[in-house]
């Protein structure tokens, strides 16, 4: 089989204990470590453990910075800036989420470049970030193979992602078991986050023969644990299959960027405190009604390889996946419309996509 992880920058080692087996591999990072983690998930899952274990093993020193907010904020990442370059670590590890998968890589670049958190979104960092390493334990934002970081921006009242190559991880760890703690609805969200990763990137202006080949697998893999997901009664496969998927989301977003659908949902996450993947997977119906007069066979192949027969019963399975009594006030599905409609995520989006596209799928998603 093909090796998908040679067309990234990151490596991908993946399997049951994969931290235990691959402990040297910490080591041609340095010698110190900072962990960058949510309050409470990388130790329910075992991850924290694992990797302290080997970096104990490899003599590497390291301080936990466990203080990531859901959906972090500048301030949020500012504070672990500081608390690097308190520490002066040679490498950062994100364990977690991607709340914590974000947050390392924003830290990795305020621990060597001292100014605001703001100046992320500028790009051209006079100091390279630190190596990146992430060990993801949710299987939906794909975070640990992507160049990304979302952070939640106050001041413009929505969330916005920076990207930069050197801020993709250098390895990423993929062990299924660190997601077998994670509760049925934070399961669905996460899940749905990925798919949405998959099904924006085959219909992106950006889409290509490789990311079109990463998405297939992805799909399959992903309607593989569907059942699973619907039934929650969950096997050690359909785990793993999902962790895969969303690993395959993140390396197709990775070259094609999201579309209008994350866009969309970050109001939704912003405003309302919805889960960023469910905040999306309440668009997808729409998104993909939308693009029927642009891709239909496109739109077809996704529904075909989901076993679904047509949007409405795409739309009534994310409705049970995603129960929601969320309703928007016309002033709101105006707001969000026009904010979308101005997104680089937009522009990736096929077709023109005018604030009244974000408007129309926004009311009838949410209406
Ligand atoms: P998350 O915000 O990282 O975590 C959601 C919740 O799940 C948290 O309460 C977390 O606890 C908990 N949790 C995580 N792993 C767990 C486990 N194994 N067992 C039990 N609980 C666990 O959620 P996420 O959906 O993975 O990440 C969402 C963020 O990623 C958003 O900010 C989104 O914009 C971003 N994102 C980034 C990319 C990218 O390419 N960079 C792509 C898509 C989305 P703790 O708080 O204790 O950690
Ligand atoms: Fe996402």
């Amino acid at each position: 089989m093909l090796n998908l992880s040679y067309f990234l920058p990151t490596e991908i080692l993946h399997g049951p204990e994969v931290v235990k087996r691959h402990a040297e591999r910490f080591k041609e990072f340095g010698r110190k470590a900072l962990l960058v983690t949510g309050r409470e998930s990388a130790r329910r899952s075992g991850a924290l453990d694992d990797v302290t274990a080997a970096l104990e093993q490899c003599g590497i020193a390291y301080e936990v910075f466990d203080q990531v907010e859901n959906n972090p904020s500048l301030e949020n990442v500012a504070a672990g800036g500081r608390a690097a370059r308190r520490f002066e670590p040679d490498f950062v590890i994100g364990i977690g989420g991607g709340s914590p998968l974000d947050a390392a890589k924003a830290i990795a670049v305020l621990a060597v470049n001292r100014f605001g958190p703001e100046k992320l979104y500028e790009g051209d960092y006079p100091n390279r970030p630190l190596p990146i390493v992430a060990v993801p334990t949710t299987a939906g934002t794909g975070s640990e193979v992507t160049p990304y970081s979302i952070l939640t921006l106050a001041s413009k009242q929505t969330k916005a992602g920076f990207g930069n190559r050197s801020l993709f991880p250098r390895i990423a760890f993929l062990d299924y078991h660190y997601t077998e703690s994670l509760e049925l609805e934070i399961t669905r969200n996460t899940a749905v986050d990925a798919l949405s990763h998959l099904i924006e990137s085959y219909l992106s202006r950006r889409a290509g023969d490789f990311s079109d080949m990463v998405v297939e697998s992805g799909l399959r893999l992903w309607s593989r644990a569907l059942p699973d997901l619907k039934s929650a009664a969950f096997s050690a496969g359909m785990r793993d299959s999902l962790l895969t998927a969303s690993t395959l989301g993140g390396m197709a977003i990775a070259h094609t960027g999201t579309t209008v659908v994350h866009a969309l949902g970050y109001s939704l996450t912003y405003f309302h405190g919805i889960p960023h993947g469910k905040a999306n997977g309440l668009l997808l119906a729409e998104y993909l009604r939308y693009n029927l007069q642009h891709a239909k066979s496109r739109v077809a192949k996704i529904l075909k390889s989901l076993n679904v027969k047509d949007i409405g019963e795409f739309k009534e399975l994310m409705q049970n996946l995603l129960p929601c009594d969320l309703k928007l006030t016309p002033e709101q599905i105006n707001e969000y419309g026009i904010a979308a409609s101005r997104t680089k995520n937009a522009s990736h989006t096929l077709g023109e996509v005018s604030s009244q596209v974000c408007i129309d799928i926004l009311s009838s998603s949410l209406g």
